[in-house]
């Protein structure tokens, strides 16, 4: 029925940002906090640092402490910095698309990152063509550096302006010789916050890179608000003061941000106990124990075990040292990908109704393979609970979830999926559960991959390759040249 592949059971994460205003070793700060935000992109890396008249920039594929070895920081001066780790969600994954971006124009050198999808990217970028724009990359943040860029109109072109053309999931750190801005888009679809490192600012993705470097949290960047750093201090401004619907992704709490992180004065990690006690509620099972699968099943696995009084274990153990790339062979051992990075304690589960919890199945190959683990080692009855509920439609702001075709639970019921999985039973977090365990309300969140109400339009046709695509369908540049010789000849 369902067909395995070696994809993995999760999304991809897509991008974190970070900047420092006024500390001298803003290069080694963004540094520190990048590597706090590296579960958020693991492709590419980059940092820019300016000395308030020089912009100094890094950027490399791989992760952050792969990207700056060496004396790389050291050779970054200035106590302003912004910094950037991606995983492709507009644009392929390749050098010249890796973050920060940078430029030269009018107000002098600009630096920004992007951590988001923007919705409207391919008809911006068509507008800025057609008025003879180029661009050096094929990823949407591009189209940002390029308005900011344009010449100052009757209404200033200030960054207000600038930002309302944008539409989608966009938090920006952007950067000029002088100041540090953050920007969060209306709806508040991705997190940003601003910290405090003595007489410094700090903007980050999530809360965990200010603790890294003692930096004290002061508060979330408002949706819709600009924050600017500079030498008069700092100034705010609200954008988009219509602007009423909030749309943070709920799945941030489920599964991106880390534990550690606090968004909208909520602990994920207090969310997550909180989801996991609320399947508890929802899905009372006789078992003797309850396993998550770590480390995204974690934290609701203990709020299930908490909530139903079952004995909590780490029956699987994870092996962290696992690199991005390593010999499969791929015939000689079965299931190696899956057994390679997590094993299995099978005198704790043998002859044990097992409860394994974790927070999503987006496409059940992995999930099928740590229960067909659990039987082998002689569990008596399998229960897969899951703390979100079931993706049924692509995220277009900025997670890399895959098309229908390949989600899981938009193709298969659940009785399809659970006979998939081999388990005895399947169940699913209810979505008013899942808010409810956030304890913000239902119109505070994007949950469109769960119910299908993107609360920004957008077109089905763009995807992630969409700025590519396109460039296989331009005028060649000797269009017209048989014309012209023509009429050199007539002369
Ligand atoms: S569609 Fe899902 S993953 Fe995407 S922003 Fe909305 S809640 Fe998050």
């Amino acid at each position: 029925m369902l067909e395995a592949d070696s994809m993995q059971d999760h999304p991809k994460h897509y991008c974190g940002v970070f900047g420092v205003y006024g500390h001298p070793k803003a290069a080694e700060l963004t540094y520190y906090g990048l590597y706090a935000l590296q579960h958020r992109g693991q492709e590419s890396a980059g940092i820019v640092t300016s000395n308030g008249e020089q912009f100094y920039k890094h950027v490399g594929m791989g992760l952050v402490s792969q990207v700056f070895k060496g004396n790389v920081l050291q050779e970054m001066p200035g106590n302003l910095a912004i910094g950037h780790t991606r995983y492709s969600t507009t644009g392929s994954s390749h050098l010249g698309n890796a973050q920060p971006l940078t430029g030269t124009c009018w107000r002098g050198q600009i630096a920004v990152a992007h951590n988001g999808n923007l919705t409207n990217a391919a008809a911006v970028r068509d507008e800025l063509e057609a008025d003879g724009l180029m661009f050096q990359t094929t990823v949407d943040s591009e189209i940002i550096l390029n308005l900011l860029a344009q010449p100052a109109n009757s209404h200033g072109n200030n960054i207000v302006q600038t930002i309302r053309r944008l539409e989608g999931a966009y938090s920006l750190v952007i950067m000029t010789e002088k100041e540090l801005i953050g920007v969060r888009d209306p709806f508040g679809f991705r997190p940003l916050c601003l910290g405090k490192l003595d007489e410094a600012w700090v903007l980050a993705s999530e809360t965990c890179a200010l603790d890294l470097i003692h930096a004290k949290f002061v508060r979330d960047v408002e949706p819709g608000e600009i924050v600017a750093i500079g030498p008069q201090g700092l100034s705010s401004v609200q954008a988009f003061p219509e602007q009423e619907r909030r749309a943070f992704c709920i799945f941030e709490y489920v599964y991106f941000a880390r534990p550690d992180s606090t968004i909208a004065n909520r602990n994920v990690y207090k969310v997550r106990v909180e989801m996991g006690r609320q399947l508890a509620r929802e899905f009372p099972i006789a078992a003797d124990l309850v396993v998550p699968v770590p480390d995204s099943g974690n934290c609701a696995a203990l709020g299930y075990a908490l909530e139903s009084g079952i004995p909590f274990e780490m029956a699987f153990v994870r092996n962290h040292y696992v690199g991005r790339s390593f010999l499969q062979p791929s015939q000689l051992i079965r299931d190696f990908d899956v057994r390679v990075k997590l094993n299995l304690i099978t005198e704790l589960v043998r002859g044990k109704r097992v409860i394994v919890v974790d927070d999503s199945i987006v496409r059940g190959t992995t999930c099928k393979a740590r229960v067909n683990n659990l039987k082998e080692a002689g569990a008596t009855e399998v229960h897969v609970l899951v703390s979100c509920p079931p993706h049924m439609h692509p995220c277009v702001y900025g997670i890399d979830f895959p098309d229908r075709r390949k989600l899981m639970a938009a193709n298969y019921s659940r009785e399809e999926i659970r006979s998939y999985l081999n388990a005895d039973s399947l169940y699913y977090l209810s979505q008013p559960g899942m808010v409810k365990a956030t304890g913000l309300p239902q119109s505070s969140f994007c949950l469109a991959c769960y119910d299908g109400r993107y609360p920004v339009a957008y077109n089905p046709d763009v995807d992630k390759q969409i700025i590519e695509r396109r460039n296989g369908h331009r005028p060649s540049l000797g269009d017209g040249l048989a014309r012209e010789k023509a009429q050199i000849k007539l002369l």
